[in-house]
């Protein structure tokens, strides 16, 4: 398959209305000109068809047994990204404030395993993945993600594949370029995404 290119994967973004230009009030309370919803993009299984077949050429050498995906978007990058490289899915649920496999999943210790999620800002679940492979003695052979919204800036000490990297640009209330200029500002949500 062809290599997807950053272009490509920001367009794929725009064109499923998963990438809004705007100015948006995020969940930190933080202002922002772009927001990004995921679920506007895995909602298209083609689109993820195409994504994770970047994310399955990338590691297609590197003789993956199992991919795990964290809850919940990266569960369905895993299903898919598993489909294509020919192995099993592992979906990491949240319980009690831990990643766990559940339903008598289970990790075989020595297992060649891929971490996959949607959008990476702090990295937290992915180091839960990890930690959760790590107590399983799983070989954890690298992570992916379809945006990475640190910049790269996100080390997490292994192979790190990432579709796009972008860096976000946040404004407090009180600095923001967007309300000076006395544009009015969305909370994103369910209620204005009617497309
Ligand atoms: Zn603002």
């Amino acid at each position: 398959m062809e290599p997807l290119t950053e272009e490509e994967v920001r367009t794929l973004f725009l064109n499923a209305n998963a990438l809004l230009n705007g100015h948006f009030r995020l969940s930190s309370g933080r202002h922002s000109a772009e927001y990004w919803e995921k679920f506007r993009v895995l909602q298209h299984p083609d689109i993820v068809q195409r994504l994770c077949g970047e994310i399955a050429r990338r590691y297609a050498d590197a003789k993956i047994e199992v991919v795990m995906g964290p809850t919940t978007g990266g569960i369905l990058l895993a299903l898919e990204t598993a489909r294509q490289l020919g192995v099993k899915a592992l979906y990491a649920e949240k319980e009690d404030g831990k990643r766990t496999l559940r339903r008598g999943f289970t990790l075989p210790a020595g297992t060649r395993t891929l971490i996959v999620d949607d959008i990476l800002t702090s990295g937290g679940a992915l180091r839960e993945c990890l930690e959760l492979a790590h107590e399983n003695k799983a070989i954890i052979v690298g992570t992916a993600v379809l945006v990475d919204r640190s910049g790269g800036t996100v080390l997490l000490g292994l192979r790190q594949e990432a579709l796009l990297t972008v860096e976000a640009v946040t404004f407090s209330p009180e600095d923001c370029p967007l309300c000076a200029q006395g544009d009015p500002v969305r909370e994103p949500g369910t209620t204005f995404l009617t497309k």
